[in-house]
């Protein structure tokens, strides 16, 4: 049987923290599908359809690694997906507060799901897609927030 993990969020954009935490993952899973949850309520700087093309673009050529987007709870989106991990990355501890509730609430909803965590490193830690929207709004560097392509596209968009 394949070990299949989602790796869910808003990549709202991608960032470098997220392709570390997802490229460890694929040394401990077969397949690591990254799925891009979409909320109604939620405001995004980017549309659905570009957060997908960023994925694309992040995980072009990386074996053993798959990109979606997915409406509704992840659980369902895992089981359709045949997936029995769901795979997230620790920055903080404000990460883990947040991260513990949504695993238990996610167990709650499919008893079989296992949240599985890997801390990210020093290198990376700093990073997330909020600060990079502010860089963004400003022109600011992308360099070594997010992979150069990407940064490329994001540029493009204008
Ligand atoms: P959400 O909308 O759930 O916050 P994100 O796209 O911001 O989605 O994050 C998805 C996952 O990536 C979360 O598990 C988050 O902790 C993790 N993550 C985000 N940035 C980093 C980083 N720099 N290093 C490690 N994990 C990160």
């Amino acid at each position: 049987m394949q070990r299949i993990a989602i790796f869910p969020g808003s990549f709202d954009p991608i960032t470098l923290g997220h392709v570390e935490i997802i490229q460890r993952g694929t040394a401990f899973f077969d397949k690591v599908i990254v799925g891009i949850g979409t909320n109604a309520h939620k405001k995004y700087l980017f549309t659905e359809a570009q957060r997908l093309e960023m994925l694309r673009i992040a995980f072009d050529g990386m074996p053993g690694v798959e990109v979606k987007s997915y409406g509704g709870l992840t659980v369902d989106f895992a089981k359709e997906e045949g997936a029995r991990f769901i795979l997230r990355g620790l920055r903080s501890s404000a990460d883990l507060a947040y991260e513990q509730p949504t695993s238990l609430v996610n167990r709650h909803l499919a008893s079989e799901m296992e949240t599985v965590y890997l801390h990210s490193f020093p290198e990376t830690q700093h990073i997330s897609s909020t600060i990079v929207r502010e860089v963004i709004r400003y022109n600011g560097r992308l360099e070594g927030l997010v992979p150069s392509a990407v940064a490329e596209y994001i540029i493009n968009l204008g």
